[in-house]
């Protein structure tokens, strides 16, 4: 028998939705930050959000973790532990061209390097991009998963 994994997606808890930059009314509360976001001046823009209020993060924990393996094995474990294939493609730019930028920017202050396909591996688009410059200094910026 097959054990059934993990879906690769969650649904957000509303009252943990961290997206303090957006104005979102008096009713917005942010639990963690509380204090940076009664200072703050609301000038962050263009914040991407995450789409139809699923959290796609234990997807790019799995595709970062498999970099190096065979795409086609790879793909077709996450279609399958999915509910759509495209934020696959929010990481995995099968495009990718040498001198692009190697790292996306998905939902608030977080970032991931870009993935592509070589050979038939999924591999980093560009190893030696590291974490983008923060945007500012009252939030926390994750590149890969990973606080900075
Ligand atoms: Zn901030």
């Amino acid at each position: 028998m097959k054990r059934v994994k993990e879906p690769l997606y969650r649904k957000y808890n509303k009252l943990a939705r961290g997206f303090h930059h957006n104005s979102l009314g008096g009713a917005f509360r942010y639990q963690r930050n509380t204090k940076e976001v009664k200072n703050f001046e609301g000038t962050h823009m263009s914040v991407r959000r995450t789409r139809e209020g699923y959290d796609y993060t234990p997807l790019f924990k799995f595709l970062l973790s498999r970099a190096g393996q065979n795409w086609d094995k790879i793909f077709s474990e996450a279609v399958q532990r999915l509910d759509k294939q495209e934020p696959i493609f929010w990481l995995v730019d099968l495009h990718f061209e040498q001198g692009d930028y190697g790292v996306v920017s998905i939902g608030e202050n977080s970032y991931y390097s870009k993935l592509t396909v070589q050979d038939d591996l999924l591999v980093l688009a560009d190893p030696k991009v590291t974490a983008p410059a923060k945007l500012c200094t009252c939030c926390t910026h994750t590149f890969n998963g990973i606080a900075y």
